[in-house]
């Protein structure tokens, strides 16, 4: 979900971030009876999906064709009562984790969102960006349209809304007909779940079932249906639409053409490793990036060390792959919030050792490989190789389990500005000089498409070539001045 300015006032100011960051999650349940529980079933899902977003938070529950929302600021912990969401009666909701860089934190574009129309009241909640967004909510907004938000789900939603008259699932399809980018979207309309994936599958939505039941779940991950106690049945293809009612499940399409660009990088960095995501299993194709990258280049080294949490895998796959011993040399805090804030200079520096500390014991003496999945910007990296020196490591061999980050994501991931991401700058001598390491190895792309399976998926932030030409500039949104400038 992108924060949508009026045309002429586009800034360049950009995030501070050092990770490509994931936008939202969506998670929805059905079933044509109330189910007990439901709303904790929803926070459990979102809980799940929490890495996917930690902003906002927020449930729309359907009763008896009634909508009610609950959604706040913050992590899905903090924003919901589980004592009070277990008062809630209903038989559908659905639920939504936002990311954003803290600039842009108003519960204004906390989702879902909703709105009256002739269909009764509709619920969305939205994983992506649309790249015409800007374009439609201007031509809306000259035809008297007034908006709430600065998000372009709001745009999808009043789009649906304006069709009313088509009826529900013409409405949808004519919406997704006209709006272009990445997205995976659940809608509460007239007592049905409807929800919809990009005629690219450029973002992941995956339809699980509680057989003992009968509930319909749906998921940008599949972790989120293992804690709802669902077995995983497909994903939603590129271009079909699902509606879920008292009658089942109906499976249609919105476009004919078969095309499929899922976005790499779900698979690299910001799925969890426990997902399956369109029939791949993420633990799998991270183990086996490290394996590719091993065989890539031999290193005469000692230990194999994971920048921990998305590093850990490849790193294991590297090191049964080199015969190099995987140790656990980086110990990440798992208590810290994300805006964390530093007041002095002295300690902003020393920032990188609150989120991840190095083992002395493991690394003083050694020759060690490090693994990350990704290099954005490579200022973390530099701290990182930095401390593992300054706790005794001989030599720092640097190695990324994806390809070069050259530029930035139009579909739904805040990446930084070309001009800041290292790789679209520098060669490779010169980021390995620039980063500090003795040396440094990417994934090459056509490892990695040997890895995924060939063709289908999106690699623009890699190639610069996207599957989408026609696309809005990104607006890149403010952090706050002395957050932690990594992920
Ligand atoms: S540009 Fe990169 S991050 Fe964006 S959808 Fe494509 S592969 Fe994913």
């Amino acid at each position: 979900m992108k924060k949508i300015i009026p045309l002429k006032e586009i800034p360049t100011d950009y995030n501070t971030s050092d990770k490509m960051e994931e936008e939202c999650g969506v998670f929805a349940v059905y079933n044509k009876d109330n189910v007990e529980n439901i709303a904790n079933l929803a926070y459990c899902g979102l809980f799940a999906l929490q890495h996917r977003g930690q902003e906002s938070a927020g449930i729309t529950l359907l009763n008896d064709g009634y909508i009610e929302t609950i959604k706040g600021m913050g992590l899905v912990s903090e924003v919901f009562d589980q004592d009070q969401l277990s008062t809630k009666v209903g038989n559908a909701v659905i639920a939504h984790v936002r990311y954003s860089t803290t600039g842009s934190s108003t519960l204004a574009n906390a989702q879902p969102l909703s709105a009256r129309s002739i269909l009764g009241d509709i619920a969305l909640a939205h994983n992506g960006n649309l790249v015409n967004a800007n374009r439609l909510r201007h031509q809306m907004e000259l035809e008297g349209n007034v908006f709430q938000s600065s998000s372009d789900s709001e745009v999808i939603l009043n789009m649906i809304a304006r069709r009313s008259k088509m009826g529900i699932e013409e409405a949808v399809k004519d919406t997704c007909n006209v709006v272009s980018g990445g997205y995976a979207i659940v809608m509460l309309i007239a007592r049905k779940l409807v929800a919809v994936r990009d005629p690219l599958g450029i973002r992941p939505l995956c339809i699980g079932k509680i057989h003992e039941t009968g509930t319909y779940i749906l998921a940008s991950e599949s972790c989120a249906l293992d804690i709802a106690g669902a077995e995983l049945i497909r994903d939603v293809n590129p271009g079909e639409m699902i509606v879920i009612d008292e009658n089942g499940l109906h499976s249609s399409y919105y476009i004919q053409e078969k095309k499929r660009a899922s976005c790499s990088f779900e698979y690299i960095y910001f799925a969890r490793p426990d997902s399956i995501l369109d029939g791949q299993d993420v633990y799998h194709v991270r183990g086996t990036a490290g394996r590719y990258l091993a065989r890539q280049g031999k290193v005469d080294a000692d230990v194999v060390i994971g920048v921990p949490d998305s590093g850990i895998v490849a790193a294991i796959g590297y090191s049964e792959e080199s015969g190099i011993p995987y140790s656990m040399g980086l110990v990440r805090s798992k208590y810290m919030g994300r805006s964390f804030i530093l007041p002095t200079q002295q300690l902003r520096e020393q920032a990188v050792k609150l989120k991840l500390n190095p083992m002395r014991q493991v690394v003083s003496g050694k020759r060690i490989v490090l693994v990350d999945d990704s290099l954005v910007r490579g200022t973390t990296a530099k701290k990182l190789i930095k401390l593992m020196r300054d706790a005794g490591a001989t030599e720092v061999h640097f190695r990324l389990a994806s390809p070069m980050v050259k530029s930035e994501c139009f579909f739904g991931v805040d990446i930084s500005s070309k001009e800041e991401l290292i790789a679209s700058k520098m060669n490779i001598e010169q980021m390995c000089k620039e980063v500090g390491a003795d040396s440094l190895d990417f994934l090459s792309i056509e490892n990695q498409r040997e890895i995924l399976g060939g063709d289908g998926f999106c690699e623009g932030c890699f190639t610069g070539s996207y599957p989408i030409n026609d696309v809005e500039p990104i607006v890149h949104e403010d952090h706050v001045q002395g957050m932690l400038d990594f992920e």
